[in-house]
């Protein structure tokens, strides 16, 4: 066991995670279950099982959802044709599609209104790549550099690229060179299309990585954003893991280790953090937290967008964002003194 933990913020739950979870909660509170939830509302398996156990149903597709029912659409956004179908079966929706995934969605159908050809760099069969190609006709896909030479475009001098809001801008970067190569009047990404939440934890991991022997990543696999930041972690030169909770912590990956650094990604809670870090400190082990960077984001509830039973209301609107990211800081705040387990 290490000798010292080093727990770095800003880390786990983002404020697109806490408003799609939250909406799921308020939903059930509202209607009574089944609520239903249309694919992952998150990228956590225990995040879906504690929904699932307070009256959630999780669906694949909107078929399986009886007429009038209660849907909530998650935070990864849906294409235009679920929206669709979502009203021709007079589904009351919460949609809690992120907002800064939502800037995305009209960015995309903005550009093919426009007449541009539009790019996607993003991870093929991601929900939340799925729900961007489908906000309109003809938008394709690059997922690596090779691709780029594939593309089938309409014309070389209205193109327009966008990211998936998870990447990291390392694997972006390249992709966005080579379409720029072959498309020198490219409209490029804006920066902000990876979200602040993505950014800020990449940063955050990057800097915490030299300071450790060991950085643990608690995320589920299928999560993007904890699978960037496992990645920024080990590119940075450091022996690190993705763990999805305290139980699958190996000794082995502890061996040598003096100093152990903990993360979290934007779908991972809190209380999976504090189980490892007991796990980590049961031996003595001094426990610091670390603030890389403050963050103060939070988003305006969802709303039901249909309801044909009668008026309501989860919140009010879906493109409210309130509080800004807070300035870079480096700060110890708290550590706490030693324990024996
Ligand atoms: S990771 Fe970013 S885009 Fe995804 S839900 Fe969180 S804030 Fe929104």
């Amino acid at each position: 066991m290490p000798e010292r933990v080093i727990l770095v913020s800003p880390r786990g739950f983002c404020a697109g995670v806490v408003r799609a979870i939250g909406s799921v909660e308020r939903a059930l509170a509202m209607f009574g279950p089944p609520v239903y939830v249309r694919r992952a509302i998150v990228h956590n398996a225990h995040v879906a099982a504690r929904l699932t156990a307070a009256g959630a149903v999780f669906v694949d597709e909107l078929d399986q959802v009886p007429r009038g029912g209660v849907v909530v659409f998650g935070a990864h956004g849906v294409a235009a044709s679920v929206r669709e179908q979502s009203r021709a079966q007079e589904l009351r929706v919460v949609d809690a599609t992120c907002p800064l995934v939502a800037k995305v969605h009209r960015e995309v159908r903005g550009y093919r209104r426009r007449g541009y050809d539009v790019v996607l760099v993003g991870h093929a069969g991601h929900d939340e790549v799925v729900g961007i190609l489908g906000q309109a006709i003809g938008v394709q896909l690059a997922e690596h550099v090779s691709d780029v030479a594939g593309l089938r475009l309409d014309g070389a001098d209205r193109v327009a690229c966008v990211t998936q809001t998870t990447l990291r801008s390392q694997e972006v970067a390249p992709i966005v060179d080579a379409l720029r190569r072959r498309f020198p009047t490219l409209n490029e990404p804006t920066a902000k299309d990876i979200c602040y939440a993505t950014r800020n934890r990449q940063a955050a991991v990057e800097w915490l990585a030299r300071r450790v022997d060991v950085l643990l990543v608690v995320g589920d696999p299928t999560s993007s954003n904890s699978r960037r930041l496992h990645e920024a972690a080990s590119q940075a030169g450091c022996r690190a893991y993705l763990i999805g909770s305290a139980a699958e912590l190996e000794d082995s990956w502890l061996a040598d280790a003096t100093v152990v650094g903990v993360s979290a990604g934007a779908s991972s809670p809190d209380d999976l953090v504090s189980e490892l870090t007991q796990r980590l400190c049961r031996d003595g082990a001094l426990l610091q937290e670390e603030v890389f960077m403050e963050e103060r984001v939070a988003f305006r509830p969802a709303r039901v967008v249909a309801n044909p039973t009668g008026p309501a209301t989860l919140g009010d609107g879906n493109r409210g964002v309130h509080g800004a990211v807070g300035r870079r800081r480096r700060a110890l705040v708290a550590t706490h003194p030693r324990t024996r387990a």
